[in-house]
């Protein structure tokens, strides 16, 4: 198993998708927005859906 090599390129990473459960909007963020500025709703991670 490698291991130390290559692993300091994905700055892509930090940040994940979040959308605004009421509103839909879409926030990128590294951690967890809260609630949306706007309407004060609840955000899901993007990231997560994958089915
Ligand atoms: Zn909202």
């Amino acid at each position: 198993m490698p291991h130390g090599q290559d692993v300091e390129d994905d700055t892509s990473e930090l940040t994940s998708e979040y959308e605004c459960l009421q509103c839909g909007r879409i926030v990128e963020a590294e951690t967890s927005p809260g609630t949306c500025a706007k309407c004060g709703g609840d955000f899901q991670n993007r990231a997560k859906s994958v089915e």
